[in-house]
């Protein structure tokens, strides 16, 4: 077995013993490859065991790698900062956003996804650790900023995803609870709510625990990242 196939394997595992553990359905958790300043080899090797949901974080990074990639079935996540003046980019090439914490982005975005393709599904970051340097709403603002991306004819509002602080275990599970929270009640109010993008490599049984839906995985799977490490 070669080195990705084995890690592929231990965090499925991993995501499989975790649901186990909180009794939750086989399954019910997603995987995102996270492939952020990896190159494309990488992403295709992964693709071959079987791993279709890709995340980037960077806007040119991500648009080349899905357009060398157009060819398979590969579903694109953005999951990283997006300035407003990069949203066409997004709306044209991927299928999925996790950081939307503004309507003038979500506007944009609507207004830029293309006719052909099916509305962008898109999540709400979340400023749960309140860090007064991270992007995302506030939890109490939730509400407000989901019923305006819901009036928006080319964006699906699919869930909430959140970056939480480097904190102990106490503190992150917290945070992760109140995510759960402001989630189910959000499924209370939209339907077609269903992903809460929450979990990486270091914390992903734990965001099982509290009810992720979708870990996002770069390191456990492609090894560490050197320069722009965290994007
Ligand atoms: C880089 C990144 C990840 C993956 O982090 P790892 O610790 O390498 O698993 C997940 N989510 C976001 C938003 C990221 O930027």
């Amino acid at each position: 077995m070669t080195d990705f196939s084995q890690r592929l394997k231990l965090v499925q595992q991993q995501i499989a013993d975790a649901e186990a553990q909180a009794n939750r359905a086989p399954q019910s958790v997603q995987l995102l490859a996270v492939s952020k300043t990896k190159p494309i080899p990488d992403i295709e090797a992964f693709y071959q065991l079987g791993q279709r949901a890709f995340g980037e974080n960077y806007v040119q990074e991500g648009v080349e790698k899905a357009q060398t990639l157009a060819h398979l079935n590969i579903t694109w996540h953005f999951i990283g900062p997006l300035q407003s003046n990069k949203t066409k980019a997004v709306a044209e090439h991927f299928h999925w956003l996790h950081t939307v914490d503004r309507l003038k982005i979500a506007q944009r975005l609507s207004e830029q996804r293309p006719s052909h393709l099916p509305p962008l599904n898109v999540l709400i970051q979340i400023n749960v650790s309140q860090e007064a340097s991270k992007a995302g709403v506030a939890l109490s603002d939730v509400d407000t900023l989901a019923d305006q991306i819901s009036a928006l004819p080319n964006l699906q509002l699919r869930g909430l995803m959140c970056i939480p602080a480097q904190q102990d275990a106490e503190a992150l599970k917290q945070d992760f609870k109140a995510m759960q929270k402001s989630f189910h009640g959000l499924q209370s109010r939209y339907s077609q709510v269903d992903t809460l993008s929450m979990g990486m490599s270091g914390d992903l049984s734990l965001a099982v625990e509290c009810g992720s839906t979708l870990v996002r995985i770069g390191t456990a799977l492609f090894g560490a990242r050197d320069g722009r490490a965290n994007g």
